[in-house]
């Protein structure tokens, strides 16, 4: 089978690829992929690479034993072991590498996300390879993405990719745990990721990164509604570079969805965090769901968490808990907490003030399908 044609796609490499021993870089399974991504430039191909492994590269510079290391320890590593990625991987190359690190607070803010995009663009267009990371020299916790497989789906959406390829130290997604059953069998296409596809991943976690399967398959249903085919090979294989250079499937493809969400639409479903809830009526769930409304202040039953204007927050059917949509909300939680339930007309009436009825427009709403 020929895989869809592509142009511009994201490469994830796994710290397992990159110190694969717990000794710094190596270039043991760097050299397949470099030429690799040599040979897809020299056809007019354009790669963004998003590279783990400054925490694993950096790890051996301390003396720390077990797998227990302090957070500012693991960011000294990444510290150090950053610097030791980008030299290992622009010793790959004739042409530049620039660095570009960022957490999940510059994607989830639509200003910053729209800058990396910019800067990606006009670096791409000078003939630069982007190698992206998440800031884990600096970032907290509450601010990451945590793991470089969904930080990976995010840059191929932010970057417009036609295809994201996740390379790991397994063949793909199985039918059961490859670990545990000597006759699991690779599939080698995913048509809809759903439950049962997430159920498959459950449990097969790396050694040395943050990710597993999970994240891989997180990662590719970001990826694939945004209309972005995701692959995910094993990096250690050299071969499988050979036949993704013949355009064949290396491993596990994803099916890229035919309507993808547009741009705004995915920004909101998959980058912004909910910071809290809103508990809706039947009558809202209604609106929302069949009639294309946006929320109104007259529908709200309760309100779950602290939020300010401008958060994201999900919608809950306070009749079975069930989560409508999620949304950016134009009231903060304190302020709702008093209109809630009312119409305009007796707002206006209590408050001497006629307040914008939407709550969140429709335009910033982005609803969830009945089995999601
Ligand atoms: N950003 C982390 C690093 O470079 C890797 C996260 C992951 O393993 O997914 O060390």
């Amino acid at each position: 089978m020929k895989i869809p044609a592509w142009r511009r796609a994201v490469i994830k490499v796994g710290s397992a690829l990159i110190a694969p021993d717990g000794n710094g870089c190596s270039s043991k399974y760097l050299l397949a992929i470099a030429r690799f991504i040599n040979e897809c430039r020299e056809r007019g191909q354009e790669i963004v690479l998003v590279s783990s492994g400054s925490v694993a590269a950096g790890r051996h510079h301390f003396k720390v034993e077990g797998n227990n290391t302090p957070v500012v320890l693991k960011k000294a590593m990444a510290a150090v072991g950053q610097t030791q990625v980008m030299e290992s991987w622009s010793r790959f190359f004739d042409f530049p590498c620039a660095q570009v690190l960022m957490t999940h607070d510059d994607l989830r803010e639509r200003e910053r996300y729209i800058s990396i995009r910019n800067t990606v663009n006009a670096l791409l267009e000078h003939g630069i390879m982007p190698i992206a990371n998440e800031n884990d020299a600096l970032a907290t916790d509450d601010l990451k993405v945590g793991d470089n497989d969904n930080l990976a789906a995010m840059v191929a959406t932010v970057v417009d990719a036609d295809a994201l390829f996740i390379c790991s130290d397994i063949d793909g997604l199985f039918d059961k745990d490859p670990n545990k059953n000597k006759d699991a069998t690779l599939l080698p296409v995913v048509e809809e990721i759903d439950q049962s596809i997430y159920a498959l991943a459950g449990g097969s976690a790396s050694a040395v990164g943050t990710g597993g399967m999970r994240t891989k398959v997180e990662a590719a249903e970001k990826a694939t509604a945004h209309g972005i085919d995701t692959y995910i090979l094993n990096g250690r294989k050299g071969s499988k570079f050979e036949v993704l250079l013949r355009n064949e499937n290396p491993g596990t493809l994803f099916k890229a969805k035919e309507n993808p969400l547009s741009n705004k639409k995915h920004w909101l479903r998959h980058t912004l965090i909910a910071q809290g809830e809103i508990l809706v009526d039947s009558g809202a769930v209604d609106a929302l769901r069949n009639e294309g409304e946006s929320l109104l202040t007259s529908g709200i039953v309760g309100i779950e968490g602290n939020f300010d204007r401008g958060d994201a927050v999900l919608i809950r059917s306070a009749e079975n808990m069930e989560t409508i949509a999620k949304g950016i909300c134009r009231y903060s939680s304190h302020e709702l907490i008093h209109i809630k339930g009312q119409s305009g007309s007796a707002i206006a009436e209590a408050y001497g003030y006629s307040p914008i009825s939407e709550v969140i427009h429709r335009d910033d709403l982005m609803l969830w399908r009945k089995n999601d």
